[in-house]
């Protein structure tokens, strides 16, 4: 299905016209293959570093492409149409980017922004433990002085990209008040004493690797504390407004890829000798799922241009990602009883639409906590 998109620039529409082509011709043929093996795809990363994909968000100076959110979302929907695991890289890359790019000193900036941006590094985000996801406030991972730098000891947890990422956004407590005392770190993938654990056995996105990161006495140096001491949960929480954003552009971009496949079908299965598309019941299914998908590229898009405008979009990023996650669900499990038991085995790809979007309600914060924080934003 054609999508229909509002680009700001003849630039974005060019952007998004090569990001479409490289997204079915590279990524959609690699994917069904790594999902079931669980093999993550290294490799695109830095390819997609290479086209510049990487830090279309951020700025020039650093080697970002300083585009507003708005075209970057639509590159990371295209992108989660052919294969969730790349789209959610890329967002996940981009959420572990955020911090040194917004609160970073420009000679922090200039020591690493290049080459995340470049593809040659590849970032992890690490705020969940083992006992503290949704209170994610109640992190225990210490970060205690040591001579003029930092010593971390702690288990961050549920971490995509551990074990493949070359760099750590993490954070640690530098004191015992709740969220005042959290600070941010950016700590080498191959520092002494950074250890990945085995990789989560997954229900789907299994090409996207998620597991422990245990950090035992790593030295960390000075200049690797993002922002100031203590600044960490305000850190962390911005970089979660952004990452929203991105995780409701992935929904949209699998919604689409479902929805794709359940009209294809639907034109060509034939029963009672005509297609089943002509039957009301599929048809009004396909209708609701195509409003869905609409419904929620206008809402993650709005979000977008907020930010794009320098407004709060706290409230609007929880409503993107809430909406498009819960969306997501629907139609891939829609397009399920589109294809009917073609739908329940691997022959198609919809099942397995069906279980990666399950993820999608539960990362950066599940929907309970997407609702905890718009209720707390319509009564500021
Ligand atoms: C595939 C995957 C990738 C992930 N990647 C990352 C990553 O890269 N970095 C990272 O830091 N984390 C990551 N996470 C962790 C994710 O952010 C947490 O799983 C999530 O925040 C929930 O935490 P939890 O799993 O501990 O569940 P819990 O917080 O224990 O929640 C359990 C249930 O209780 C509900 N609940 C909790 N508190 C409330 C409340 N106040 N009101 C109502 N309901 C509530 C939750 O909604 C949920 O349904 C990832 C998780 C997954 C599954």
């Amino acid at each position: 299905m054609k999508v229909e998109r509002a680009l700001p620039t003849t630039q974005a529409v060019e952007l998004l016209d090569v990001v479409s082509e490289f997204a079915r011709d590279v990524l959609a043929p690699r994917a069904a293959d790594a999902e079931r093996d669980a093999v993550f795809p290294r490799d695109v990363f830095t390819t997609i570093g290479r086209m510049s994909l990487l830090g279309l968000p951020y700025p020039e100076e650093f080697g970002g492409s300083q585009l507003p959110y708005e075209v970057y979302l639509q590159v990371v929907e295209e992108l989660s149409r052919a294969w969730l695991t790349v789209g959610i890289g890329v967002s996940v890359h981009a959420l572990a980017c955020f911090p040194l790019a917004r609160f970073g000193t420009d000679a922090q900036r200039a020591r690493w922004l290049p080459e995340m941006l470049g593809g040659e590094l590849l970032g992890a985000y690490c705020l969940s433990e083992p006992d503290s996801g949704s209170d994610a406030g109640a992190l225990r991972t210490r970060a205690e002085r040591a001579g003029a730098g930092y010593r971390l000891d702690g288990t961050k947890a549920w971490i995509t990209h551990a074990g493949h990422a070359d760099f750590y956004t993490v954070m640690a407590r530098t004191s015992d008040n709740r969220t005042h005392g959290i600070s941010c770190f950016l700590v080498p993938g191959d520092a002494d004493g950074v250890r990945a654990g085995s990789p989560e056995k997954k229900m789907g996105l299994r090409g996207s690797p998620t597991g422990q990161i245990h950090l035992d006495g790593v030295a960390v140096e000075p200049d690797r504390l993002i922002g100031a001491e203590g600044e960490g949960f305000t850190i962390a929480l911005a970089a979660l407004d952004a990452g929203r954003l991105g995780i409701a552009a992935c929904s949209v971009g699998l919604a689409q890829a479902a929805l794709d496949v359940a009209l294809d079908y639907a034109g060509q299965r034939r029963q009672f000798g005509q297609p089943i598309g002509d039957f009301e019941g599929i048809g009004f299914l396909l209708a609701d799922m195509a409003t869905g998908v609409a419904a929620g590229r206008a809402l993650y898009l709005a979000a977008a241009r907020r930010a794009d405008a320098g407004d709060r979009f706290t409230m609007q990023a929880a409503m993107a990602k809430l909406f498009c996650t819960d969306m997501a669900m629907r139609v891939t499990t829609d397009a399920v009883q589109v294809l009917g038991g073609y739908g329940y085995v691997e022959d198609y790809p919809v099942e397995r639409y069906l279980r990666e979007a399950k993820a999608l309600q539960i990362v950066e914060g599940t929907n309970q906590v997407q609702r905890l924080v718009i209720s707390r934003q319509l009564r500021n």
